[in-house]
């Protein structure tokens, strides 16, 4: 049995030959292929990849023509990775390699998918802590599939799963959803993440808001049913507002009625640009799907 490690890795260079030296000892008496995939970085990332596969004919690196993210390097090492067993870790240590062997015993078990909780973030602060747990909780109010709080993006996919997950085309992925869309056999095992080896997050507050984003509108068509509720209540309050205003125009007691056609105004073109914004949304997505470009360009291998 074969297994695959596949590593998106963005600026990490002082992290690869660390995590290396982990997997290679827990690993030594496996077939295994370390993939790393080097996502645009603008340090030394990927030259120390090369570096360690000249020694290591267990690893293998590519590179990106440019930073496509963490979602898109992990689809090109699933593409790459051709082992029985495929496990995809962050760089960072976040992920610890001592979790591996867990995630093969609940394999042989017979799982499909090992999916992984952490228990807590090591170096991640309240706030983020806490942010992740109530976007999880929003996420699963939002869209009708269902992602366990604490999840990352450290698990275990047979071939057979890796395969599935191929054939999904989509280009705005996250790949936590499209897990649990898929199904299989699934199951969860806990770790402790530790703080990052070496260096600070890679993910942006930008970044981190664009995944958020992307994992509400990829699962799920309920804000585009928010726009219709707001639209229908507007109406039915602008209907009864009007029928207020025609008595009071009739009793002949019209008021020079500034500030309530101010409100008016403003209640519909908040609606209106609200409902404009959520539609732009997913006008937005079927543009990006339309266009159907490649998900990434590989620059270079090792
Ligand atoms: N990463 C990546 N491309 C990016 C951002 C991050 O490949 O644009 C990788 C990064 O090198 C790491 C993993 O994704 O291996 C998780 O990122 P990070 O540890 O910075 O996120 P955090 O643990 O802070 O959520
Ligand atoms: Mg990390």
């Amino acid at each position: 049995m074969k297994i695959s490690i596949v590593i998106p890795s963005f600026n990490e260079e002082d992290n690869i030959a660390l995590l290396f030296e982990k997997i290679k000892t827990i690993l030594q008496k496996e077939d295994y292929e370390c993939i790393f995939v080097d996502d645009g970085s603008r340090d030394a990332t990927f030259e120390n990849i090369r570096k360690i596969a000249a020694e290591n004919k267990q690893v293998k690196g590519i590179s990106f023509s440019r930073n496509f993210g963490h979602q898109t390097a992990l689809l090109a090492g699933l593409t790459e990775a051709d082992g029985d067993v495929v496990i995809m870790m962050d760089a960072d240590g976040q992920h610890p390699p001592e979790v591996i062997p867990e995630l093969l015993n609940q394999y042989q078990k017979g799982f499909e998918i090992v999916n992984t909780r952490r228990l807590s973030t090591g170096d991640a602060g309240a706030a983020k802590n806490l942010s992740s747990k109530g976007y999880y909780k929003f996420v699963n109010l939002l869209t009708d599939i269902k992602i366990e709080p604490a999840s990352s993006d450290f698990r275990l996919m047979t071939r057979k799963a890796v395969d599935a997950f191929l054939q999904i085309d989509e280009k705005d992925r996250f790949t936590r959803g499209l897990i649990s869309w898929m199904g299989f056999k699934q199951t969860i095992v806990e770790f402790t993440a530790p703080p990052r080896m070496t260096g600070v997050s890679k993910y942006t507050f930008k970044k981190m808001l664009t995944f958020a984003w992307d994992g509400i509108t990829s699962f799920s068509s309920k804000p585009l049913k928010f726009s219709l509720y707001a639209g229908i209540f507007a109406l039915l309050f602008g209907g009864i507002y009007s029928i207020y205003i025609l008595i009071i125009f009739i009793m002949g007691k019209t008021i020079p009625g500034w500030a309530s056609m101010m409100l008016v105004i403003l209640l519909l073109g908040g609606i209106q640009l609200l409902s404009l914004g959520i539609i732009g949304e997913y006008l937005s997505r079927i543009f990006n799907e339309a266009k159907n470009r490649p998900h990434y360009f590989i620059q270079d291998r090792c």
